[in-house]
């Protein structure tokens, strides 16, 4: 059984949502603030966190980034905020994905499945280190891309972009995150690295490069790898 954490300080949508998931075999634990929900997740550790980010005594994003010194457990946020920074907070805080109220109950339970889904797929299993697309394969363990029969060329900076990204098919990657991984945090600001990097991998490995089918910028966010 799917073990959700419901994090929701409205007594009535906490309530939707209890219902809502255990009429679909979910198993729900529900907090109505932040220092509950924490110490829930501890005591037993949910297959997915559905996060309001308005909480009572803290903070939602505090709430990730607490989450995060311990465990990846996906966090789907249930935003009020219409505002792009709030998400780009809690996301760069490790938040999985985002929906924003009001929302309908088919949506949240689509994307509690994807969040679900994308935890059985990772990590990438030894045997499946051969990523291939309809325009090129790339060989996560000889650190190797072909397109049409030929070697690619990366340096050492676009292999790890692409890695990071391919290892996280179809999932948002911050600009945050790729930048700390591959720059390290000093540079956390430059995103016009990110930009220029992304457009050489994608003029190599692109049928059509202003056109991206596989490296799909999310604007103001970040990259996602769609094979
Ligand atoms: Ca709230």
């Amino acid at each position: 059984m799917t073990r959700v954490l419901v994090v929701e300080d409205d007594p009535q949508l906490a309530k939707a949502l209890v219902i809502n998931l255990q009429a679909r075999q979910y198993g729900v634990d529900a907090a109505p603030d932040g220092a509950t929900a924490l110490r829930l997740a501890a005591a037993g550790p949910p297959d997915v966190v559905m996060l309001d980010l308005g909480l009572p005594d803290m903070d939602g994003v505090d709430v990730i980034k607490a989450l995060r010194g311990w465990t990846r457990v996906p966090v789907l946020v249930l935003s009020a905020r219409r505002a792009s920074d709030e998400k780009v907070a809690a996301l760069d805080a490790g938040a999985d994905d985002y929906i924003t109220k009001p929302f309908s109950m088919e949506e949240l339970l689509a994307r509690l499945r994807a969040a679900v889904r994308r935890t059985e797929d990772m990590p990438l299993a030894p045997e499946t280190t051969l990523v291939e697309t309809d325009g090129f394969t790339i060989d996560l363990l000889a650190k190797k891309v072909r397109r049409a029969g030929h070697d690619v060329r990366l340096t050492p900076t676009e292999w790890h972009l692409l890695e990071i990204l391919v290892t996280n098919p179809g999932r948002l990657v911050t600009q945050k995150h790729l930048l700390q991984e591959v720059w390290g945090v000093s540079v956390s600001n430059k995103t016009n690295y990110l930009r220029v990097y992304m457009a050489q991998l994608r003029r190599k490995l692109e049928a059509d490069p202003s056109h991206p089918r596989y490296l799909i910028t999310e604007p103001g966010m970040g990259y996602r790898f769609e094979r």
